[in-house]
């Protein structure tokens, strides 16, 4: 007989693996740049966890007080390591809301809930040139994708970054070209180098794509340009607002991930 925690009862059955709530702990933590803090979670509850395309996400939930509710929040998977069954998150450390104030300072045992994992980047065979841009926030996918490109695609690359000191240095067999755009001083979301990076840049044919994510109003000036201007067709458009200004949980209802 079953009850109704029986891992075979009906309810079970109907949550979806990438809705299941899995139970992660801290391994480690590592300062990557001054604004971005690598937290390594640990579980074998992520065994098998279907880790198959580059920036793909899980939504993470924090500890919360006792009366708070708890809600997830978007973030990359930088590394999956399937052995030790490890994921890396790399957290921009922002200053405000329950997931950059808990990374500031994670430690190893602390405890944290993940679903998913979500979407990713599909490598298109066709594609021969990527233009790809983002905030530090698209930074950890931007990276994991700059990653997994194959040799003989042209890729440019525009990266918003608080200061110089917060660039990385990435791996990639493609033929990349990355420019690093520092906000030096001004506040995250309000600088508009990076939108008139993405709007200036040549798409040398029709086999061009294009990936961005970043704060949500500069995501849609943006996808407006690229849809509106540029009439590029919606298969060859990735746009995500990955944050808003001034809002908390912000979900992108246009978003393309
Ligand atoms: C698919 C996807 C993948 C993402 N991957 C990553 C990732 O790998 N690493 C990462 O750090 N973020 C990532 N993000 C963005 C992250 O989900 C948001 O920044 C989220 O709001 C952080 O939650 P919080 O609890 O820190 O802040 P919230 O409680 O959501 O917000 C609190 C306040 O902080 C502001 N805020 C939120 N983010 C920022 C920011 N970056 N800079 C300045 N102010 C901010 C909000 O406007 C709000 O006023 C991703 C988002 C998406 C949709």
């Amino acid at each position: 007989m079953q009850n109704h925690l029986s891992p075979t009862s009906g309810a079970e059955r109907q949550i979806p693996p990438e809705r299941r709530l899995r139970v992660a702990e801290v391994r480690k933590t590592t300062p990557i740049t001054p604004h971005m803090r690598r937290v390594t979670l640990a579980s074998t509850a992520l065994m098998n966890f279907p880790v198959r395309r580059p920036a793909q996400w899980v939504k993470l939930f924090v500890p919360t007080t006792e009366n708070e509710k708890p809600s997830g929040r978007a973030y990359t998977i930088r590394h999956f390591r399937e052995s030790p069954c490890e994921m890396d998150i790399d957290f921009v450390l922002h200053g405000d809301g329950p997931c950059s104030t808990w990374a500031q300072s994670a430690k190893p045992g602390d405890v944290v809930q993940i679903a998913g994992p979500r979407s990713g980047f599909r490598i298109d065979p066709r594609v021969t040139h990527l233009l790809i841009g983002g905030d530090e926030t698209a930074l950890p996918a931007i990276g994991a994708i700059l990653e997994a490109l194959p040799a003989g695609l042209a890729v440019e690359a525009f990266v918003e970054i608080p200061e110089d000191a917060d660039a990385q240095i990435i791996h990639s067999k493609a033929d990349v070209e990355v420019a690093w755009l520092p906000r030096n001083g001004r506040d995250a979301g309000t600088a508009t180098d990076l939108s008139a990076a993405m709007m200036m840049a040549d798409l040398p044919d029709e086999n061009s794509e294009v990936w961005f994510a970043a704060e949500a109003s500069v995501v849609r000036t943006v996808r407006r340009h690229f849809q509106l201007d540029r009439t590029m067709p919606r298969n060859r458009l990735t746009m995500s607002g990955y944050w808003k200004k001034g809002e908390t949980d912000f979900r992108d209802s246009d978003g393309d991930q």
